[in-house]
C-alpha cells in the first residue's frame, strides 16, 4: 500500500475529482482508502441502539487507491510514490518529483 492514514491526496476520478483531502484510513486488502469528504453517499438510517442518528446522513465510502494521487509534503505536487531502502533496512517512500522522503 503506497498510501497511509493522514496522507493528503488528490482525487483523480469520480464526482470529487480535483479535490484535495486527507486519508482517514486505508483498506490494504481491498486496495481502497477512505478520504475525508470524498465519495459521499446519503444513508437513510433509522435510530438503532442509543447513538445512531436517524434520518439522512452523509457518509464517506472508500475509493479505489488507484483513483487518487499522493500529494508530496515537500513540493506540494501530486506525485507518484517511489520506494527507497534505507540503511537500517526499512523501506521508505520518496516523491518521484523532488526525491524527498515522504513521512
Ligand atoms: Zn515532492
Amino acid at each position: 500500500m503506497r498510501l497511509r492514514a493522514n496522507d493528503t491526496v488528490l482525487v483523480l476520478k469520480g464526482r470529487d475529482r480535483g479535490k484535495r483531502a486527507r486519508v482517514q484510513y486505508t483498506l490494504p486488502k481491498q486496495d481502497k482508502i477512505l478520504v475525508e469528504g470524498v465519495n459521499l453517499v446519503s444513508r437513510h438510517t433509522k435510530p438503532t441502539g442509543t447513538t445512531r442518528q436517524a434520518g439522512i446522513i452523509q457518509k464517506e465510502m472508500p475509493v479505489q487507491s488507484s483513483n487518487v494521487m499522493l500529494i508530496c509534503t515537500h513540493c506540494t505536487n501530486p506525485t507518484r510514490v517511489a520506494w527507497k531502502n534505507l540503511a537500517d533496512g526499512t523501506k521508505s517512500r520518496i516523491c518521484s518529483k523532488c526525491k524527498e522522503v515522504i513521512e
